[in-house]
């Protein structure tokens, strides 16, 4: 099960990806995680992409096709994947259908999560997350027990530096501009399902699995 997850940022695409990989148990791997997992340790790709990353705007595409390449040639992914992030320009899309092809595989589907900008905003300046567990939080929509303490591990959750509304919005133009074109790009091969994902998550969630299994039968 090899699958793309297409959305702008805030689309929920981290949530279900959590979802998916405890269904299909194939590895969820993102690009963003492992950018400011770099950042976190301070080696030098973190010091390379901190104030890119800080910005909202986009990891050079060498820099980023190169970290997937390595992560999908893992062993944990000889039976697929969840990309969650990547590609982000139609120049990644094409490196992704490259690598797979010389892998001998190929993308079973892209899950393009509709939203839009409005719900985006809400949903990302009302997000935490626990810096120790990971566990993601909205203060509105799935907010901890008590205030700002991963209900998990006790931990006081953050802000991401990049969920802060004027950053926000350029990541939402950014994705406007860089990696919308990916829907048309996808729906050419066929490959695109979309889902609308404004709805409830568990809705979100039921809608993705039902779209998926009429692709993997
Ligand atoms: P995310 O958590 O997916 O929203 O990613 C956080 C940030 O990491 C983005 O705003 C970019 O700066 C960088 N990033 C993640 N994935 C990519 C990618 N495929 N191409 C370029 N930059 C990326």
């Amino acid at each position: 099960m090899r699958i793309v997850l297409l959305g702008a940022p805030g689309a929920g695409k981290g949530t279900l990806a959590k979802d998916l990989v405890g269904l299909f148990n194939v590895p969820h791997i993102s690009t963003g995680d492992m950018f400011r997992e770099a950042v976190a340790s301070g080696s030098e790709l973190g010091r390379q992409v901190q104030n890119i990353l800080s910005s909202g705007k986009l990891v050079p595409d060498e820099i980023v096709n190169r970290l997937v390449r390595e992560r999908i040639s893992k062993p944990d992914c000889k039976d697929g994947f969840i990309l969650d992030g990547y590609p982000r320009t139609v120049q990644q899309a094409r490196t992704l259908d490259e690598m797979l092809t010389a892998m001998g595989q190929k993308l079973d589907a892209v899950l393009y999560l509709k939203v839009s900008e409005d719900v985006v905003v809400e949903r990302l300046t009302n997000r935490r997350v626990c810096p120790r567990c990971g566990r993601i939080y909205n203060l509105l929509s799935m907010p901890p027990k008590s205030d700002e303490i991963c209900d998990d591990c006790g931990t006081k959750l953050i802000q991401r530096d990049d969920d802060r509304e004027e950053v926000v919005r350029n990541r939402f133009k950014v994705y406007n501009e860089m990696t919308a074109p990916l829907i048309d790009y996808y729906k050419k091969k066929g490959t695109l399902i979309e889902i609308d994902a404004e709805a409830d998550h568990q809705i979100t969630v039921r809608k993705t699995v039902e779209a998926l299994k009429k692709v993997i039968t």
